[in-house]
Order: C-alpha cells, then sequence, then structure tokens
C-alpha cells in the first residue's frame, strides 16, 4: 500500500497533460481559411455560411441547416420554429446549461424542468411524461456529456401526447442513438458550435432539420438577408424583416473554421473515442460508472464534457469530493467532482419579474390556478447528482503512457480509499441546498 498524496504521502509522477486535451485541433487549412475571410474584409457575409450549412446537413443527414451566432440563437430559433409562444410550456431536464431552456421565456412560454435519469444523465422519459400538461408544446431533450438520450421512449410519449421535439446536441456532434445520428431524431435539433464543444469553430450554433416550416420559421426569426428562403404561405408575407426582432446570422470566421472541422471531426472523434475507452478500459475492476452507452450502435461522439458515475457506497460512504481531491493531489488532471447545478432551483426561474408584468416572467402567462413547477424538492435526482458524477480528462489524442499516468493516479485513490474515511470533510460538492434524500 502506498500512502495517498492528500495523507502527505508521495504524488504519482504525472506529465502535464495540457497538450494532449488542447481543442480544437487547429490545422493549415483553418489558419489559411480565417485569414482569407480577413483579407477580403467578408467576415459578414454569408456565401461560406452557406456552404458549411450545404456540408453540415449533408454530414448530420438532415435536409436544412441554419447557422447562427450562438447555440443559445439556434435553440431560441428552433424553439419559434416549432410553435413555441405565449402560455406555452416547454420541458427541460433541470440538469443541463441554460440555454437549454432560458430562451422559452422572452417567448411568453415557461419552462418546465424535468429530472434526469441518475445514470444517462440525460432527461428521464417516465418524469418528462409526468410533467405534461395540455399546454405542453415542445420538450427539449439534451444529450448530456455527449451520451444520447433515451429517444425511442421520449418519441412515443411525445407523439402520444402530439409534443413537439428539439434535440440540444450541443454536447455530442456525431453521436449515434442506435446507429442514428442525434439530432435527427426529434423533429428539430439546435446546437452550440462554440470552441468549448465537441464541434468547436468559435462562437457560433447550427440548427437542423428535415422540416420545410421549423426551417422557414427559423429563417424569418432572425435571419432577415435571406428572403428568397421563405416560401410558405402564413410566413412568405413577412420576408424582409426578423419577425423575432433578432439579428442571428453567423460570423464567417467561424464558417470558414466549420468547413475545415467537417472534413476531419469524424476522425478526430475516432482517436477520442479510442483515447476515452483505453482510460475506462484501465479502470473497468474498480466499482466507477464509466457513462458509456451498454447499446452497440450508440456512440458518444466527441465526448464533449466527459463523466464518470461516482457511487459513495462502494466506498464506504466517502464523499465524491474528497475523492476527488485526493486524485488531484496525486496528479490526476482534467477531474471535478459534480455536473451542472439543477436549472430549477435558480431564482431568474423561481422569482424574476424579468418583463415588469408584476410576477415572475417564467409563470406569468401560466392559469393562476396551474399546478406549480420547478418546486425545490420535485426533482430529487437533479437535486443530488453532484454528489455521484465527476469531470474526466477529455484525451483528444491517443497517447498510452500519458493516459496510462491518469488510469494509475485513479486506481491509486480507490485502491486506498480506506485511509481517507477518517479525515473525510464530507464537504458537499456545491454547498448545502440541495441534500434531499435521492431516490433509490
Ligand atoms: C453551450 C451550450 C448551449 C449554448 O450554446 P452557446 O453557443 O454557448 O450559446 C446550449 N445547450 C447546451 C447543452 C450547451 O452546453
Amino acid at each position: 500500500m502506498s500512502k495517498l498524496a492528500i495523507l502527505g504521502g508521495e504524488k504519482l509522477n504525472t506529465r502535464s497533460i495540457a497538450e494532449n486535451v488542447k481543442w480544437p485541433i487547429v490545422n493549415r487549412a483553418m489558419e489559411e481559411g480565417v485569414l482569407a475571410v480577413l483579407r477580403d474584409g467578408n467576415m459578414s457575409g454569408t456565401d461560406i455560411t452557406k456552404q458549411f450549412e450545404k456540408e453540415f446537413a449533408k454530414w448530420q443527414g438532415s435536409k436544412y441547416a441554419l447557422a447562427h451566432s450562438s447555440g443559445t440563437a439556434s435553440l431560441q430559433a428552433a424553439m419559434f420554429g416549432v410553435g413555441l409562444g405565449h402560455g406555452d410550456e416547454l420541458i427541460c431536464p433541470s440538469t443541463t446549461y441554460w440555454a437549454s431552456g432560458l430562451p422559452a421565456i422572452s417567448l411568453g412560454a415557461s419552462v418546465v424542468f424535468a429530472d434526469i435519469d441518475p445514470v444517462t444523465l440525460c432527461l428521464d422519459p417516465a418524469d418528462f411524461e409526468k410533467r405534461i400538461t395540455p399546454r405542453t408544446k415542445a420538450v427539449v431533450v439534451v444529450h448530456y456529456s455527449s451520451y444520447p438520450a433515451d429517444m425511442d421512449e421520449i418519441m412515443k410519449i411525445a407523439r402520444k401526447h402530439n409534443i413537439k421535439v428539439i434535440e440540444d446536441v450541443s454536447h455530442a456532434q456525431g453521436a449515434l442513438y442506435k446507429g442514428k445520428m442525434v439530432g435527427t431524431i426529434g423533429d428539430v435539433g439546435a446546437m452550440s458550435l462554440m470552441s468549448g464543444k465537441s464541434f468547436a469553430i468559435g462562437e457560433g450554433g447550427i440548427l437542423v432539420t428535415d422540416n420545410q416550416e421549423i426551417y422557414e420559421r427559423a429563417v424569418l426569426w432572425g435571419h432577415y438577408e435571406r428572403a428568397s428562403d421563405i416560401t410558405l404561405p402564413g410566413l412568405v408575407e413577412y420576408k424582409g424583416l426578423p419577425c423575432g426582432g433578432y439579428k442571428y446570422r453567423m460570423h464567417q470566421l467561424s464558417s470558414v473554421v466549420g468547413l475545415e472541422q467537417l472534413k476531419k471531426y469524424d476522425s478526430e472523434c475516432a482517436i477520442i473515442d479510442k483515447a476515452m475507452k483505453y482510460f475506462w478500459d484501465g479502470l473497468k475492476d474498480l466499482p466507477l460508472g464509466n457513462h458509456i452507452p451498454a447499446e452497440a450502435d450508440s456512440f458518444k461522439g466527441g465526448w464533449y464534457a466527459c463523466k464518470g458515475l461516482y457511487d459513495p457506497n462502494a466506498f464506504e460512504g466517502l464523499s465524491l469530493k474528497y475523492f476527488i481531491d485526493a486524485i488531484i493531489a496525486e496528479g490526476g488532471q482534467g477531474f471535478a467532482a459534480g455536473c451542472a447545478a439543477p436549472l430549477h432551483a435558480c431564482s431568474l426561474f423561481q422569482s424574476m419579474d424579468i418583463y415588469n408584468e408584476g410576477k415572475p416572467a417564467n409563470i406569468a402567462n401560466r392559469p393562476a390556478d396551474a399546478e406549480p413547477i420547478n418546486e425545490i424538492g420535485s426533482l430529487p435526482v437533479a437535486e443530488t447528482i453532484n454528489e455521484y458524477v465527476f469531470a474526466i480528462p477529455w484525451f483528444k489524442h491517443f497517447d498510452r503512457l500519458l493516459i496510462d499516468e491518469q488510469i494509475a493516479v485513479v486506481r491509486k485513490v480507490c485502491e486506498n480509499y480506506k485511509d481517507l474515511l477518517a479525515s473525510d470533510p464530507k464537504e458537499k460538492v456545491r454547498g448545502k441546498l440541495f441534500q434531499t434524500a435521492r431516490k433509490n
């Protein structure tokens, strides 16, 4: 037994993983593309963006793709696209980035948060169904941390209740759900392409759909310069001005990078997949969950924000925070306790009167006698998940020795966890706010 570094023992010798995890991988074609756009003064044009959309739609397997200035913009356009409006409800998992749901409020709709599944970390289909009301117009499904959500169940429920499905693909470009590209299963996909994400091109987002009406509504919402794309009766008479009052055009320094990224993304994802699976293979005898989909034909595209699942019971109640602190003390890099704070508990959704309506904006357009939503205590998994999930290093290259070093760090802490029990400060990952008992 070797003494753990956090207890004063010798730290395992690990090298910096900084070069390995750097993202995106910038090649000469990207650099030259960006310079050419700059030198042509073509940053605000649409010619390169349209080419990017064409190639992206082909890669994604969608009829239409519409580039946006951000993922947030593409999500709002998707919400307008499916007809979300005043008094409608949008169901959204509580564990996600705020932009999955928040744009609905500016459409006059209410965001109704639903719980996640503690293993997939994606929308729990049963909880989704429980929160449906006659006002539910749409659901946002997030393929969280690149894990393809349970789309068969979700689509079945959504179709039964006539609810539109928006897939938020910001974490999962190129991921497969039972062989199908995520983003093409629901009515519309929307996603961030910012440089931190899997498909990383700078600030930007993209909307994909096979549905002409959703596409044309999204164009009308924030793309005033594309009047000729709008043809449907009910829309065509309004073309020329963006009806949302927004301008959501993508910057061509982003789209030119996107064109080049498309050429190499699949091969980069294959290497990431190999590296990440090698990492988990090296830990497979330890009681940690790997957050890899079980079906052989499902695939974690890009492995953005990759996670591990922690069960304190397998470590005699050792707190996740201390477990991760011990890993970091040993030379672990890219590890962090927790994932996202539960959105439904944020005061913006609870109480903020954003539009001077004299009531909280998120419920301003619900009937006064409607059942309460987003109550603290009502989403037990989202409220406690931070004690059970941790971030892991996101390797971009298959460097066996480097990955072995990070495996060794986790292994050392797991094998010596008993030494930590006496000094565990039992700190919560996100403070004391959410200590409700976890379901099951
Ligand atoms: C990043 C992100 C967004 C928002 O995208 P931006 O490009 O930052 O506007 C939306 N949803 C999820 C799940 C995200 O991670």
